[in-house]
């Protein structure tokens, strides 16, 4: 017997803030956006912090006048994300808890759609909003998405953020995570490229750069924080598009603009090889 050690919680569209209809309009954008939020748990005791979970949508039973008079479109039923629990508040009434997006399926547009989801999770939550579910359910989730394939969807731009009483780029740790994870944990100029067994994740140790570097920011009409943009790279070829002679890293440039300019075009970033080269030559190699 697996344990119930995941969470899930679901979202009705039309009662989902619970504050009246008027509510009801910003759900497409909310799920769509969906990063940190916290979430009532009410009746749930069993949970901790670094917990997982998936939230699925159930039936959108929004009236029709209502989705055209707002131009949204009706959601589909199914698995629309998955989370990590980064904190809780059991003595609070609601007993709120806050969630972390680990990925976010439905901006994405890749949601696990109703029938899958129903085969993964049985009836058993088709009258609840909440609750536990097994690693093995859970499992099944990770599996149904292998099957379908990830892919680049522009991400609005949040604007800087203050951190420290300073004005710094957003950064989503999990972007890059998943973009190392995408890459097998592999060199992307050079697959031998391995290097040494990772402690956080057992997995041949990477890096993760950001190909239009970061500081270029406020220069693109979307985020430049997106798994299009970042490689995986091994130390020695990441230090040296940082610190190598122009030769150099013209190679690695040229390659990896190669192979990433069509996956930056999906997620609305517009870029030449030569305004790249201009960037890393001003900007990297002081
Ligand atoms: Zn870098
Ligand atoms: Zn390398």
């Amino acid at each position: 017997m697996s344990e119930n050690n995941y969470l899930y919680l679901m979202c009705n569209p039309d009662k989902w803030f619970g504050e009246g209809a008027e509510k009801n309009y910003q759900v497409n954008e909310l799920l769509y956006n969906l990063d940190e939020t916290s979430w009532g748990v009410s009746h749930l005791k069993n949970i901790f912090i670094g917990m997982q979970g998936i939230i699925k949508v159930s039936r959108d039973d929004r009236p029709l006048y209502f989705l055209d008079e707002y131009n949204l479109k009706k959601l589909e039923s199914g698995i629309y994300a998955t989370f990590e629990v980064v904190d809780f508040h059991p003595d609070k009434k609601d007993g709120s808890v806050t969630i972390k997006v680990i990925e976010n399926l439905f901006r994405e547009d890749r949601i696990i759609d109703k029938e899958k989801s129903k085969s993964i999770l049985g009836n058993k939550f088709s009258s609840q909003s909440q609750g536990y579910i097994n690693s093995d359910t859970f499992k099944l989730v990770y599996e149904a998405l292998k099957e379908i394939p990830y892919k680049d969807v522009p991400k609005p731009i949040k604007g800087l953020i203050v951190e420290d009483s300073k004005e710094v780029y957003p950064r989503d740790i999990q972007e890059k995570e998943n973009a190392l994870k995408l890459a097998n944990y592999q060199c992307e100029i050079d697959k031998e490229h391995t290097t040494f067994t990772a402690r956080v994740n057992n997995k041949n140790y990477v890096e993760g750069h950001h190909l239009i570097p970061i500081n270029q920011y406020d220069k693109f009409p979307y985020d430049i924080d997106v798994q299009a943009n970042i490689i995986s790279l091994c130390p020695t070829c990441h230090r040296q598009l940082h610190s190598g002679i122009n030769t150099d890293v013209d190679k690695i440039l040229n390659k990896l603009y190669d192979s990433r300019k069509e996956r930056l075009m999906s997620v609305g970033l517009e870029i030449t090889l030569d305004e790249l080269q201009k960037i890393y030559y001003k900007e990297l190699l002081e």
